[in-house]
């Protein structure tokens, strides 16, 4: 059994997250782009992310960056400029691959890639990892295993409910050790609330865009009411509303651009709303006993 956190005496917090990546990083549909071709087109993930650090700031919340190993090689001025004001910098991996589509050796090379990129552009150790399109799965066990191998200390990829990608059958919504072992991977799984008898994540991405504010708002109550932090998550072409489109399917089409014009709005309302911690911080105040740091 993992061990859950003695926090029921701690406040809980929001975690404000954000996926660094660009546009056309859009998982399993066919029109999805090659890495090989990603240089050749229109970036704009620059604008969008410092717009993003520019409402962080006006909230004046600090988030976790999960940054894409290839935007921060390409951009990494804006790895800088996000720990200069005091965002923790995080991993979203190096080529945006599905994990369940890698090999462990090809996972493993993947995750330290990106991890040494990233602290060699910002000379701070990189402790969290976040896999693309939350896709790990009862078929990728060996996930936990390689990240500690790789150096580091938390994941946040776990779905804790049915998903297109991704998807992980597990009663374990709040955050825990995913070894009895003391030092073990802290995993943070992304926040679900029970919501007509089932597990429903109403606080990222299409999920975010869809639902009404009202709505997310009283999941998000609901969520800390049962002891857990609420982990939200947002990418940066989602304040570009005008950003291209990539060809696919109508169902996926509504996904990835229902209601962009109104994100803006909802991410700062939430940012007023609620209080918040970077994913580290909430690691230190939680999960003490083993740490080091
Ligand atoms: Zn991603």
């Amino acid at each position: 059994m993992p061990n859950l956190p003695d926090h029921k005496s701690k406040p809980e917090h929001c975690l404000f997250s954000i996926d660094v990546e660009d546009w056309f990083h859009i998982l399993d549909i066919p029109s999805a782009p090659p890495v090989k071709e990603w240089d050749k087109l229109p970036s704009r993930v620059e604008n969008n992310f410092l717009k993003l650090l520019e409402i962080l700031d006006g909230g004046q919340v600090r988030a976790t960056c999960f940054f894409l190993g290839w935007v921060a090689e390409k951009y990494p001025h804006l790895v800088k400029k996000a720990a200069a004001s005091g965002h923790e910098i995080a991993s979203h991996g190096y080529g945006h691959q599905l994990v369940y589509k890698m090999t462990p050796q090809e996972f493993l090379n993947d995750a330290a890639k990106a991890k040494k990129i990233l602290e060699d552009i910002t000379g701070m150790p990189v402790l969290g990892y976040r896999s693309s399109g939350f896709s790990m799965t009862d078929k990728t066990p060996w996930v936990f295993d390689i990240l500690t191998e790789a150096g580091y200390r938390y994941d946040s990829s776990i779905f804790p409910a049915a998903r297109e990608h991704g998807g992980y059958k597990s009663d374990l919504m709040a955050p825990y050790r995913v070894t009895e072992n003391s030092d073990s991977l802290i995993e943070i799984p992304i926040s679900v609330a029970r919501f007509l008898g089932r597990p429903i994540c109403f606080f990222g991405g299409g999920y975010l865009r869809f639902f009404h504010y009202r709505l997310i708002k009283k999941m998000a109550d609901r969520v800390i009411a049962e002891g857990r932090p609420v982990n939200f998550y947002i990418h940066p072409r989602e304040v570009d509303p005008d950003h291209p489109r990539l060809p696919m399917s109508r169902l996926r089409r509504f996904k990835s651009y229902v209601n962009l014009a109104k994100t803006e709005s909802k991410i700062n309302k939430l940012l007023n709303d609620f209080d918040w911690i970077r994913f580290c911080d909430y690691i230190k105040l939680n999960f003490q006993s083993g740490e080091n740091d």
